[in-house]
């Protein structure tokens, strides 16, 4: 849009808001654009093209617009052809030129392909952009829409403008029914291509039915390529897996190989070792990488820890241990420095070796655990030794465990080897605390 277009339509939203509302629903109408770049027209009131916002009418067929702003604050909107709005919107077009644009959006150039594999391969190869249009193609054989045999119901409708085939979609008639699941449309941007809604429309009309995806059952080609893999193409729709059938090849939901691909062949498909279900890629999970499982269960069942020879992998919930910000193989806790408190106050807990004491009967205690105790005098000089077992010698202070010898003078405990000085020596008072202190 023209900077000055821009700025005109900025100004009338903010004069009408009800013109903001049609925006957010609609686009304008691609063929005001179109009339534009094709054909270089430019509209005779910019400002009144804008306060009317024409766009595609519900019915996918007509243009719709309002009229006034009045209708637009009542939210009114008016439909009608295309040419005749075209005509209306540039005045000075000549009438096949009106014609020409309107023809691309009412399906004039919507029709079968002759039923032969030659002319599907031309449609996707010379239609609209999509991952089955191969740039590498050196032979019509190769390419992956043989398999939609015209025998087995399959058939190719386009949208051709001009001499371009702007538009393309796979059928298929299948017990009585006509099918489509994906049309193509070329964009502007050659990248992605969107629904060619006006090719539906003309299949619809034709009394085709828009499904999600191929229906169960449905038959393609059993094609072989040179490489020996099977020839599949990259299925449209919900259902993109496929099974060996009767001489054919079967769209399954259930199958186990999966057409989506754009490589020209299947992808076998795989199934969890957590959930069996199938899915279209696994993950090896534990320590020697045996089990397979998908992604859901890999996200929601697995953890990754530290394991064997201090590798880190997947494993199930089940088998891991957390310590702290951590995870670790359970079967491997050794070699990686984990080990279980098996008393105290954290007891049954894992812990790193480095927070971890081991008193005089080899159990295992928090470092921080207040009941275990660092012996700094007597015979366990330098050991852990639980509280309980441990006493105080009221001479020196010094701590000592159960194995250490005392001796009780006056309802007090000593070391055995502390000397107890007389009763008001003025040497020993100061270092033994007096009873009464
Ligand atoms: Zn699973």
């Amino acid at each position: 849009m023209k900077p000055e277009h821009a700025q005109l339509l900025t100004r009338l939203i903010e004069q009408h808001p009800y013109l903001a509302r049609e925006r957010s629903r609609y686009p304008l109408h691609d063929a005001i654009h179109k009339a534009q770049s094709l054909h270089g027209l430019e509209p005779e009131n910019m400002e009144e093209l804008f306060l009317e916002w024409p766009h595609l009418s519900n019915d996918q067929a007509r243009l719709a617009y309002t009229r006034t702003p009045a209708h637009g604050e009542a939210d009114r909107q008016t439909v009608t052809t295309l040419g005749k709005y075209l005509t209306k919107c540039f005045p000075t077009a000549k009438s096949d030129v009106i014609r020409d644009i309107a023809a691309i959006y009412q399906g004039a150039g919507c029709q079968f392909t002759e039923r032969t594999k030659s002319a599907y391969i031309n449609a996707v190869q010379n239609g609209p952009s999509s991952c089955m249009q191969w740039g590498h193609l050196t032979s019509e054989s190769e390419h992956p829409y043989n398999v939609y045999a015209p025998e087995l119901g399959w058939h190719m409708a386009v949208n051709i403008i001009g001499e371009q085939i702007c538009g393309r979609c796979m059928c298929l008639e299948y017990n009585d029914e006509k099918i489509f699941v994906r049309s193509y449309h070329q964009s502007p941007e050659g990248t992605y291509s969107p629904s060619d809604t006006v090719l539906e429309a003309w299949l619809k009309d034709q009394g085709y039915i828009k499904k999600n995806a191929w229906p169960v059952g449905a038959k393609l080609e059993e094609i072989y390529r040179n490489d020996g893999d099977l020839l599949m193409p990259y299925l449209d729709g919900n259902i993109q897996t496929v099974a060996h059938g009767d001489g054919a090849i079967l769209i399954d939901p259930d199958g186990s190989m999966s057409a989506e691909a754009t490589n020209g062949t299947f992808e076998d498909r795989e199934t969890c070792d957590h959930c069996q279900e199938r899915c279209s890629e696994t993950h090896s999970v534990g320590s020697r990488g045996y089990t397979s499982v998908c992604n859901y269960c890999l996200e929601n069942h697995h953890s990754w820890v530290y394991g064997r020879g201090g590798d880190t992998y997947y494993v199930h919930d089940e088998e891991a241990i957390t310590v702290g910000d951590h995870s670790y193989d359970k079967d491997y806790l050794d070699e990686n420095g984990i080990v279980l408190i098996d008393k105290g106050r954290d007891e049954g807990e894992y812990a790193h070796q480095d927070d971890v004491v081991t008193d005089i009967h080899d159990n295992r205690w928090s470092e921080n655990d207040p009941d275990i105790e660092y012996i700094q005098h007597g015979i366990h000089e330098g050991s852990y030794v639980p509280s309980d077992e441990t006493w105080v010698c009221e001479g020196s202070g010094y701590t000592y465990t159960d194995d250490d010898e005392s001796k009780e003078v006056d309802g007090a405990r000593y070391h055995v080897d502390f000397e107890i000085a007389e009763t008001g020596s003025e040497e020993q008072s100061s270092e033994v605390p007096h009873a009464n202190d």
